[in-house]
C-alpha cells in the first residue's frame, strides 16, 4: 500500500533496525520503545488489521508466531518472558493500519491486561 509506513519499511524506503526477515515476515525495533525490548513483527503482505485477516492468511499468522518464538530465543528473553500485543481499531489505539504484533520484554510488565 502506497501510503503505509510499514509497507515503506518493507520496501526499504524508510529505515528500520531489523531483527528478523524472511520472505513473508519482517521484524524490527519499535521507534518509541515501551520496554527495553520492543519489537514489531509484521507480515510483508499488507493487511490493515486483525479484522482483515482471511482464512487464506492462516499459514501467515501461524508463521508469525513461529517467528516470535525464534526472536524470543535469539534475544534470550524466553526465560524471563515477554508479552505479545496486537491493537485493533480506535479504542485499542491502533495507529498504523498494517497489522503488527508488538513483542515487549526486558522488564516486569505489570498489569496482565494493559489499561
Ligand atoms: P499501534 O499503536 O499498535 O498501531 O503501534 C504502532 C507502533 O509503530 C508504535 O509503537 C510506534 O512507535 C511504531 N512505529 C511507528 N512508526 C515507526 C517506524 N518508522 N519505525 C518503527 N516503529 C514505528
Ligand atoms: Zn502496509
Amino acid at each position: 500500500m502506497e501510503d503505509c509506513v510499514f509497507c515503506k519499511i518493507i520496501k526499504g524506503e524508510i529505515p528500520s533496525e531489523k531483527v528478523y526477515e524472511d520472505e513473508e515476515v519482517l521484524a524490527f525495533k519499535d521507534i518509541q520503545p515501551a520496554a527495553p525490548i520492543h519489537i514489531l513483527v509484521i507480515p510483508k503482505k499488507h493487511i490493515a488489521n486483525l479484522l482483515e485477516v482471511q482464512e487464506e492468511d492462516s499459514y501467515l499468522i501461524s508463521h508469525i508466531y513461529q517467528v516470535i518464538n525464534k526472536i524470543a530465543k535469539k534475544l534470550e528473553i524466553e526465560k524471563e518472558g515477554f508479552r505479545v500485543i496486537v491493537n485493533c481499531g480506535k479504542d485499542a489505539g491502533q495507529e498504523v493500519m498494517h497489522v503488527h504484533f508488538h513483542m515487549l520484554a526486558g522488564r516486569k510488565l505489570g498489569a496482565k491486561i494493559v489499561g
